[in-house]
C-alpha cells in the first residue's frame, strides 16, 4: 500500500485479476428446445470448461416449451449439481424469449449465452472471460465459417444478415448469439429496455460499451436437428428489421415516387395521343398501369401493416414469456 504508485508488473496484475475474479460469478445461459438427446452431454462439456475458469459459476437452462423430456433430463442433472438451474416455459416462446428469461434470471457479474447443441464451442469461454477481464463489456462470438451448414442454410443466413446490415445499419454479418455480457450490459438489456419485441444480437450491439470479437468455427450440431423453419427465420428477420429500422417505410415512399414518374410518363403519352387525334387505344397500358400501381399499394400496405402489428404487440404489453416450473430459482427474479 505504501508505494501504490509504482508500476504493477504484468504477473502481479494477472495475480491481482485472478484474486478479484475469485469472488465473481459467471452465469451461463442456455436456451433449449427439444434438446433431450444432447443436453446432458452439452452441460458436462460446459461444466468441464467452467471448472478451469477460476470463477464461481451457475448454469441456467431455459427450456423453451420442449415437447420431449428435456426438462426431466435437466431435473436429473440439477439433482447432482446444485449450480445447474433451470426454468420451463409454459409453451414454446422462441429463442429470443428464452435468452431474455436467462438474462433476467442470471445473477452473474458476467453472463455467457450459448446454444445447447454445442455449435458454439464452449472451449472459447475462457478466451471470452480473458477479453472481459481486459475491459470489454460485450464479447461477441463471430462466426468464421459456416462450412458445416448446408448450402441452402448458408445462403439463407447470408441473405438474412445482408438485408439486416443494409436496412438496420447494424453489422450482423456473421454475428451470433454466442456472447459474453458484462453485468452493466445485461442490466441495460433487461432493465433499461422496456420493449417486448427483442432481437438479442441487435440489442447487444445497440447498447454500445466496449466490444470485443472472438472468431469461432460453427461446429456440427452435436445431436438432433436445427430448429429453424423458413417461417421461423422469416419471423425473426421481420422482427429484427421492424424493431431496428424504419427504412422499409421509406421504401414505400420510394415506390410512390416511382409510380408518380411512371404515371407522368403514361399521362404524357395519353395527352399527346389525344392531341394527335388518336382514338382510345392503349388497353394493355391501362391494365399494366393498374396492376403495377395495385401491387405497389399492396406491398406498401403490407410493410405499414408489419409496423402496425409490432406497435399493437407492444401496446398489448403481454409478457414475452410465461414460466411453468423452475429448478433452483427463486421465482421472483424470473
Ligand atoms: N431454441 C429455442 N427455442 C426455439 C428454437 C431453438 O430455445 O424455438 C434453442 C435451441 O435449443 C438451441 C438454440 O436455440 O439451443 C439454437 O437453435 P438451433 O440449433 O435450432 O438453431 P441454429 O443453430 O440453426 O441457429
Ligand atoms: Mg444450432
Amino acid at each position: 500500500m505504501a508505494n501504490w504508485w509504482r508500476v504493477i508488473s504484468p504477473i502481479e496484475k494477472n495475480n491481482l485479476i485472478m484474486k478479484t475474479l475469485e469472488n465473481k460469478l459467471l452465469s451461463v445461459v442456455i436456451p433449449a428446445h427439444n434438446e433431450e438427446s444432447g443436453i446432458a452431454h452439452a452441460l458436462s462439456v460446459i461444466q468441464e470448461i467452467l471448472a478451469t475458469c477460476g470463477m464461481d459459476w451457475e448454469i441456467i437452462v431455459v427450456d423453451d416449451g420442449s415437447s420431449d423430456r428435456t426438462f426431466d433430463r435437466l431435473r436429473e442433472l440439477a439433482a447432482q449439481e446444485a449450480r445447474i438451474r433451470g426454468v420451463r416455459f409454459s409453451r414454446n416462446f422462441g429463442k429470443e424469449a428464452a435468452l431474455l428469461a436467462g438474462l433476467n434470471i442470471a445473477k452473474g457479474d458476467a453472463v455467457v449465452t450459448i446454444d445447447a447443441d454445442l455449435q458454439h464451442p464452449p472451449r472459447l469461454i475462457p478466451a471470452m472471460i480473458e477479453a472481459w477481464k481486459q475491459g470489454a463489456k460485450v464479447v461477441d462470438g463471430v462466426k468464421r465459417s459456416r462450412a458445416t451448414d448446408g448450402a441452402l442454410t448458408r445462403l439463407r443466413a447470408r441473405i438474412f444478415n445482408a438485408t439486416l446490415s443494409r436496412l438496420g445499419g447494424i453489422n450482423m454479418e456473421n454475428s451470433s448469439d454466442f456472447k459474453l455480457l458484462d453485468r452493466i450490459a445485461v442490466n441495460a438489456i433487461t432493465r433499461a429496455l422496456p420493449e417486448r419485441q427483442r432481437f438479442y444480437r441487435g440489442l447487444s450491439d445497440w447498447v454500445g460499451y466496449p466490444h470485443e470479437s472472438i472468431l469461432f468455427d460453427v461446429e456440427e450440431r452435436a445431436q438432433g436437428q436445427g430448429k429453424w423453419s423458413l417461417w421461423g427465420l422469416l419471423g425473426l428477420a421481420t422482427t429484427a428489421i421492424v424493431t431496428f429500422t424504419s427504412a422499409p417505410l421509406r421504401i414505400v415512399t420510394g415506390l410512390g415516387v416511382i409510380t408518380l414518374i411512371f404515371g407522368c410518363f403514361v399521362a404524357g403519352e395519353a395527352l399527346i395521343g389525344w392531341f394527335q387525334g388518336r382514338s382510345v387505344s392503349g388497353f394493355s397500358t391501362t391494365i399494366f398501369t393498374l396492376l403495377i400501381i395495385g401491387s405497389f399499394i399492396m406491398i406498401s400496405l403490407g410493410i405499414i401493416g408489419e409496423y402496425i402489428a409490432k406497435i399493437y404487440d407492444e401496446v398489448k404489453a403481454r409478457p414475452p414469456y410465461l414460466i411453468d416450473s423452475s429448478i433452483g430459482i427463486d421465482r421472483e427474479n424470473a
